[in-house]
């Protein structure tokens, strides 16, 4: 398909620009990535410099950073799921429900107890926040479920 002189027009105004994709023009033209990117080498025009391709470090970081700052309430809201979701699992397979009061009402209530001689590494919630679930999982093995208040009554008789 020939192109127009309108839309040479147009490719020579938003081709080099930094705002609009390559997918937006293919989008606007109907034309193939190649099509596009051929007709404007043959015009002699160029893209500005992509910014994930930036080979400068410190703009690079300032953009990582940007980029941080805008996605970081998403990606920790996906890091609380995920997080929930391994918890949940780790609970079911210690039996869904505290051991000595049966309490299975909210996850945030129940407390993975280690077991006496299990050889505790760390709490199970220790490794479940920083996202080594392997580690979690193996750890979680070692415990039983409690619910806080059971947790909490145990502790205390072991103190006094
Ligand atoms: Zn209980």
């Amino acid at each position: 398909m020939k192109w127009t002189n309108k839309q040479v027009m147009d490719l020579k105004k938003l081709y080099p620009r930094e705002d609009i994709t390559i997918s937006d023009l293919m989008k606007k033209f109907d034309r193939t990535k190649r099509a596009i990117c051929h007709k404007a080498s043959r015009m002699d025009l160029r893209r500005p410099k992509s910014k994930k391709s930036s080979r400068d470090k410190g703009l690079r970081k300032k953009y990582d950073r940007e980029w941080f700052q805008k996605n970081k309430e998403r990606l920790f809201k996906m890091r609380k799921e995920r997080q929930k979701k391994i918890k949940i699992e780790l609970i079911n397979l210690l039996g869904g429900k505290c051991n000595k009061c049966g309490y299975n009402k909210c996850i945030s209530e129940l407390d993975f107890h280690h077991k006496k001689n299990k050889g505790k590494e760390d709490n199970v919630s220790f490794f479940l926040y920083r996202g080594y679930l392997k580690k979690a999982k193996k750890e979680a093995k070692k415990c039983i479920l409690l619910c806080s208040n059971c947790h909490r009554e145990l502790h205390w008789d072991r103190k006094y």
